[in-house]
């Protein structure tokens, strides 16, 4: 198929997947739903992701900073909104204003939220380290911040909404004894007088594959844009559809003889007379130019590597005998069910994984939704 005139590229986004994704989850694993769209929605754009998140069931929205969830609220999504990773020495009253709700990580941060109360209680979820070794509570602390959490709650400064942490997902004993220090968390939390009513530990990984950690509620992020977490599952296998679809138009064909050079360093040479396409995308648009020479790109139903060196605005794929014309469409990834390639085959190409792949996709790049 061709690219619209005049469109060098773009990332379609196919909301209708994220809502697909986030009902066909949340039948699956029968909790409440905390969509996770921080990083503007990996990539596929924060507020359009978390509306169609809402469509699909989903119970709450979260994201990583304030900044993040003031945003959102700024163009108008007023469901539970929560934000866990908090710059040193935040004042919490924009976002206690905004009604936001706060992950709380240690004594000072709640605090500083019991601070920021106006008049109503500021909703907090209580994250615990359980021994990923990122923030939250450590053991020796779960008995003075839970009291300290009751004494504000009982002043009506904070409402603990829930209790949370995050697994490291090694290996299968790894993660049950993080569930298993989970656990005494929540109990030394209810000793203290506290009723958390949500408990959540399960990113996409344990909630789909470990149902142990499901507990009564999930924080589902690169599953709800129809990724797999897993390098031996694919989307289909789990039922996703991905949201993201990378192309690119075909800018310029050239004809070459056998031995022609190819991009910085000639990585690759013409094996034989062949036609280059060269395709308007670069690192700047986060095509990982650690895929040089592995990165599949779909033409016209056929599947090709991308020759030599991805450079910063383009790269070539060299097509051999194939009829290819200028402003034909290049697909990068989709979603591989319509035979294009998927996000975790530019993963597996550059070394990295499909969280980052659709990620970093930068803003140069526009998302148009469908
Ligand atoms: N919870 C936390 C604390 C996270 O940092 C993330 C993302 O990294 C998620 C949930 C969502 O994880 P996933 O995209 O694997 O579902």
């Amino acid at each position: 198929s061709r690219m619209p005139d005049g469109v060098a590229r773009e990332a379609v986004i196919d909301v209708a997947a994220i809502e697909h994704n986030v009902r066909h989850l949340k039948a699956l694993i029968g909790t409440e739903v905390i969509a996770v769209v921080k990083a503007d929605g990996y990539g596929h754009g924060a507020e359009r992701s978390a509306r169609a998140a809402l469509r699909g069931g989903a119970d709450r929205i979260a994201v990583a900073d304030i900044p993040e969830a003031l945003a959102l609220r700024a163009a108008g999504v007023d469901a539970p909104l929560l934000a866990w990773l908090h710059a040193p020495n935040t004042s919490f009253g924009e976002a206690a204003a905004a009604n936001l709700e706060l992950g709380v990580s240690s004594l000072d941060q709640l605090q500083a939220a019991a601070a920021a109360s106006n008049g109503r209680p500021v909703g907090i979820h209580l994250k615990v380290e359980t021994g990923l070794g990122r923030n939250g509570i450590a053991p020796a602390e779960y008995g003075t911040v839970f009291a300290e959490a009751a004494r504000l709650e009982a002043a009506g400064l904070v409402e603990v909404i829930g209790v949370f942490s995050h697994l490291s997902n090694t290996t299968p004993d790894d993660d049950r004894a993080a569930l298993s220090r989970f656990t005494v968390a929540v109990a030394g939390a209810e000793s203290a007088g506290l009723r958390p009513r949500l408990r959540h530990i399960a990113a996409s990984h344990a909630a789909i594959d470990m149902p142990a950690a499901r507990l009564n509620c999930v924080r589902l992020g690169v599953s709800i844009y129809g990724l797999s977490p897993f390098a031996d599952r694919s989307s289909a296998d789990l039922g996703l559809r991905p949201a993201m679809t990378l192309r690119g138009a075909v800018a310029a064909v050239r004809r070459v003889p056998a031995g022609h050079g190819v991009s910085y360093g000639y990585l690759h040479r013409t094996a034989s007379e062949s036609t280059l396409a060269l395709i308007s995308l670069g690192y700047a648009d986060g095509v990982p130019r650690a895929a040089s020479g592995g990165g599949p790109v779909s033409i016209d139903g056929r599947t090709f590597l991308v020759a030599g060196r991805i450079a910063m605005d383009q790269f070539v794929v060299d097509v051999g005998d194939a009829n290819v014309a200028v402003g034909d469409e290049a697909v990068l990834f989709g979603d591989p069910a319509t035979g294009v390639p998927s996000a975790s085959a530019w993963a597996d190409a550059a070394g990295t994984i499909n969280y980052e792949i659709v990620t970093r996709i930068g803003p140069r790049v526009p998302r148009r939704e469908v």
